[in-house]
C-alpha cells in the first residue's frame, strides 16, 4: 500500500515560499549549500547514531553527499547517505513550520509596519535561515525521497510539491539510506545544469564542510558525445569536489577571511557576515579547539528564555550536538561556533556536559577569548565595537550578575549614554568617565528610569549639572539588575543620585552645606507640616541641595528599592 496522500502545507509555509523566493533571487545559488549543508547534518547524525547502534551504516559506511545532474530530466539532486527522514518525520519537517523559529518569523513578518521592503525582508530571513525551501529560488517543482536508518526499504517516503499550498506524500521503495532532494528546475534556471557552474558553487560554499561532496567524473569531463555515449555503459564514477576537512582543523595561516566567512554562513545558518571571529587550539591535558564567532546582528529569539545557545560540540570530529549551552554562560549566548574536544567521551551526554571538568575549563576559556575578542575590537576598531554593542549590549549588561569573576573585564565593556553624550546612543565606557571626573568626585553617579527620557530630565539632575558632574543615564530593563550587581569599578562606588543623603564627598561646597542647615532651621515648621499631612506615606521629608530649579522631589532610602525597579517589578507581575 503506498498510502499515497495529498496534505495542505501549514498557511505559513507558503508565506514563506513567497518571500524566499522574492527576496533572495539576487543570491539564488545559495541553494545549494542550504541543502548541502542539510545533507552534511544528516550525515553528521547518522555517525552520532552509530556510535550506539553501528547497525545503522547497514553495509554503506562512507558518508558523503552527492550532486547528480539530469539534463534531459532538467533536474539537480542533492543526494545524502545520512539519518533519512520517516514519513512522520517528513510531515513535521518538511511539510509544515515545525520550529517555533520559523512561526515566530512569519509573526515578525506580519506584524511589521507598511508592508515588505526587500532589503527589510533580507534583513528578516538572515536572523531565521530559510533552508530547505530554499530550493524553490530555483525549482518549480522539488521531489523528496528518504529512508530512515534503521527502516528497511520498503519503507522510503516520497514527497513531492510545487510549493503552491499541497503537497503529496507517498510510501515508496528505497534500497538506499539518506535523501534524495531532486530540484526540478524552473525554464530560466537551467544554468545549473552545468556541471561546472555547481561545482564553482559548490566550492564557494562548502569547501569547508567535513562530508565530501562528490559529482559524476564524467559530467565535467566528457564535453564531447562520444564520451559520453561510452559514460552512459559504465557505473558512474564519482570524485570529491569539496576540499572536506573539518575548517576548525586547518591551520589559521591556511585559511582566509572568505573561508571563515562561508564557514560562520554554514553554521549558523544566518545570510549575514560575522562581525569577528576567534580560532584557537589547545594542546595540553586537555586538547581541544574552538572557533568562536560574534555575529552582526541579534537572533530574533535571544530575550526568549528557552533560547538555545548557538556553540556546536564535536568530539574528535564527529558531531555530537548542537546548542551546547555548557560551552558558554547565558550571557554570551550569542555567540556561536564549534568546540571540537580530543579528551571527551564519544558518547558524551548532556548530563555529562552538566558536571565535567574539561568542560568548565573550555567553558571559562571561551569566556576569556570573547571578552579578548571584545577587548581588542573597543580599542582598536570602536565604531565595529559601537556596533556590536548596539545589538548586544542589553546582553552584556546581564553579565556582572552572572559571572562574578570576570566581573570587572565585563565592566570595562560597557557603554552608557550619559548626561554628556547626546542622544539616546550608548557610547560612554566606565574608563571615559572615569577620565572625565570632576576633581575630589570619587563615585560614578548613575540614574535609572524606564525611559531615555524620563531619566535625562529627571530633577534629580540638576545639582549635578551645576557643578558639571556626569551621570549615566540608565534606562534599559537590565540596568537595575546591572547596578545591583556591579557595585563597584576600578575601586570606584557606583552610585545612585535619587538613593538616601545626597552625598557629593568631596563635591560638596561648604557654603550649600551651611545654607543647608540654615534653611532646616528657618523652614523647620514647614518640614513638620509636611510630614504631618503626607503622613505614612513618607519617611522623612527634608531640606537638600539636590534641586536647583525644581522645588521638591521624591528620593528613595539608600537601602530601599529604587522607584525604576519597583516599576520593573511591578510590570513583571511580581
Ligand atoms: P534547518 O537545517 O535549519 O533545520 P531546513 O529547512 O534546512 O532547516 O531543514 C529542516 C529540517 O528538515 C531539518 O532540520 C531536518 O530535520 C530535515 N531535513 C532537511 N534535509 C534533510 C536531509 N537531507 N536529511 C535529513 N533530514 C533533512
Ligand atoms: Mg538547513
Amino acid at each position: 500500500d503506498a498510502h499515497k496522500e495529498t496534505l495542505e502545507f501549514k498557511a505559513e509555509v507558503s508565506q514563506v515560499l513567497d518571500l524566499v523566493i522574492r527576496s533572495l533571487y539576487s543570491n539564488k545559488e545559495i541553494f545549494l549549500r542550504e541543502l548541502i549543508s542539510n545533507a552534511s547534518d544528516a550525515a553528521e547524525k547518522l555517525r552520532f547514531e552509530a556510535l550506539t547502534d553501528d547497525q545503522l551504516f547497514e553495509d554503506d559506511p562512507d558518508l558523503r553527499v552527492r550532486v547528480l545532474v539530469d539534463k534531459d530530466a532538467g533536474t539537480v539532486t542533492v543526494s545524502d547517505n545520512g539519518i533519512g527522514l520517516s514519513r512522520q518525520e517528513v510531515i513535521d519537517t518538511i511539510g509544515s513550520i515545525a520550529s517555533s523559529g520559523t512561526r515566530r518569523f512569519v509573526e515578525a513578518l506580519q506584524s511589521r509596519e507598511g508592508g515588505s521592503d526587500a532589503a527589510g525582508d533580507n534583513a528578516l530571513i538572515g536572523q531565521f535561515g530559510v533552508g530547505f525551501y530554499s530550493a524553490y529560488i530555483v525549482a518549480d517543482k522539488v521531489t523528496l525521497i528518504s529512508r530512515r536508518a534503521g527502516l528497511t526499504a520498503e519503507h522510503g517516503v516520497r514527497w513531492e510539491s510545487d510549493g503552491r499550498g499541497s503537497y503529496t506524500l507517498e510510501t515508496v521503495e528505497k534500497p538506499g539510506r539518506g535523501t534524495d532532494v531532486i530540484l526540478h528546475l524552473k525554464d530560466d534556471e537551467k544554468e545549473f545544469l552545468d556541471a561546472w557552474r555547481l561545482r564553482s558553487v559548490i566550492g564557494k560554499f562548502s569547501d569547508h564542510i567535513a562530508v565530501p561532496v562528490e559529482m559524476q567524473k564524467e559530467q565535467y569531463e566528457a564535453e564531447d558525445e562520444e564520451k559520453e555515449a561510452q559514460a552512459e555503459d559504465r557505473a558512474p564514477e564519482f570524485e570529491q569536489v569539496n576540499r572536506g576537512t573539518a575548517l576548525w582543523m586547518r591551520s589559521k595561516s591556511d585559511l582566509s577571511d572568505d573561508d571563515y566567512k562561508e564557514f560562520y554562513k554554514h553554521i549558523s545558518h544566518d545570510f549575514e557576515e560575522p562581525l569577528a571571529w576567534a580560532h584557537n587550539r589547545v594542546e595540553g591535558t586537555n586538547e581541544y579547539t574552538t572557533l568562536l564567532y560574534l555575529p552582526k546582528r541579534a537572533p530574533w529569539d535571544m530575550w526568549d528564555r528557552e533560547q538555545k545557545h548557538g556553540v556546536k560540540l564535536y568530539v574528535k570530529r564527529v558531531f555530537i550536538m548542537d546548542e551546547a549551552d555548557k560551552l558558554l554562560p547565558h550571557w554570551l549566548r550569542f555567540v556561536k561556533g564549534v568546540v571540537d574536544s580530543d579528551d571527551l567521551p564519544l558518547n558524551v551526554s548532556r548530563e555529562i556536559l552538566q558536571h565535567n571538568r574539561k568542560i568548565d575549563t573550555i567553558r571559562g576559556a571561551n569566556v576569556k577569548r570573547i571578552l579578548s575578542l571584545l577587548e581588542t575590537m573597543a580599542k582598536d576598531e570602536p565604531e565595529k565595537y559601537q556596533q556590536f554593542w548596539d545589538e548586544f549590549g542589553k546582553v552584556l549588561k546581564e553579565g556582572p550578575g552572572e559571572d562574578f569573576a570576570n566581573r570587572e573585564r565585563i565592566g570595562g565593556l560597557l557603554r552608557f549614554s550619559t548626561t554628556v553624550s547626546e542622544g539616546t546612543e550608548q557610547s560612554v565606557s566606565l574608563d571615559t568617565y572615569i577620565e572625565r571626573m570632576q576633581e575630589g568626585q570619587d563615585k560614578i553617579y548613575y540614574i535609572t528610569a524606564d525611559s531615555p527620557a524620563a531619566a535625562r530630565h529627571s530633577p534629580h539632575l540638576e545639582v549635578f549639572r551645576k557643578k558639571g558632574v556626569e551621570v549615566l543615564l540608565l534606562s534599559d530593563r537590565v540596568d537595575e539588575w546591572l547596578v545591583s550587581h556591579l557595585h563597584e569599578y576600578k575601586g570606584k562606588h557606583l552610585q545612585s543620585v535619587t538613593k538616601g543623603k545626597l552625598d557629593l564627598g568631596e563635591l560638596a561646597d561648604k557654603e550649600a552645606q551651611e545654607k543647608t542647615e540654615q534653611a532646616e532651621k528657618e523652614h523647620g515648621d514647614l518640614l513638620k507640616r509636611l510630614k504631618e499631612s503626607l503622613g505614612e506615606r513618607v519617611q522623612e521629608v527634608r531640606v537638600s541641595t539636590r534641586l536647583v530649579d525644581s522645588p521638591a522631589c521624591i528620593v528613595v532610602g539608600e537601602h530601599d528599592m529604587s522607584a525604576n525597579l519597583a516599576r520593573v517589578l511591578k510590570a513583571v507581575g511580581q
